[in-house]
């Protein structure tokens, strides 16, 4: 049975859906690309700022391409600056927390937009079948080095598409264990 995978780090960015995006940055505009990402995903040149009710932070990253929802990932430190506390959650989820976006063309006051992204693996329905996993299950994941540490409650995410399964972290995690982009990880049972 298959047990490790690579690890993605993601710093804090924006999705944006086409009525964000008209608003954010005039009407019907494209957005651009600065560099690919894994299929379809992209980094655009496109940055935002989020404003809460304590602080701002500017040069957000626009993720591409536009989705169905405008969904905001933050670091949990930027809850501090922005005096906001946004709920970690996996990709999709309702009920987040309050944020105005500000972009060259104007302003959204949302009134659930902003978490924390849960800690999760990317694999295809074929590709759990080889690890022996189900959709949504939580697991363990080890990693090893320096700083390692066992990562809980990490959610298989089933997508398609993918040449290999991935694990998702954000910044914070990364440097909490010392994990550099690609490093090779351990998937381990959830106690
Ligand atoms: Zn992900």
């Amino acid at each position: 049975m298959k047990n490790t995978t690579h690890v993605i780090i993601s710093n804090r960015h924006i999705h944006l859906n086409r009525e964000a995006c008209d608003i954010l940055f005039g009407k019907g505009y494209e957005l651009t690309v600065k560099r690919p990402m894994a299929p379809p995903i992209f980094a655009a040149n496109e940055t935002v700022t989020l404003k809460g009710p304590k602080g701002e932070i500017s040069g957000v990253r626009v993720l591409g391409p536009l989705r169905s929802y405008t969904q905001v990932e933050i670091l949990r430190a930027d809850n501090f600056v922005l005096g906001i506390e946004a709920p970690v959650r996996i990709s999709g989820s309702k009920d987040l927390a309050p944020l105005t976006v500000i972009g060259p063309c104007g302003r959204i006051d949302f009134d659930s937009v902003a978490m924390v992204a849960l800690r999760h693996i990317h694999f295809t329905p074929e590709q759990a079948a080889e690890y022996g996993l189900q959709k949504d299950q939580m697991v363990q994941v080890k990693v090893s080095g320096e700083r390692q540490l066992i990562f809980g409650d990490v959610q298989v995410v089933f997508t398609d598409g993918m040449e290999e399964p991935m694990m998702h972290v954000d910044v914070e995690e990364a440097n909490a264990a010392s994990i550099h982009p690609m490093d090779i990880v351990e998937i381990l049972p959830q106690e």
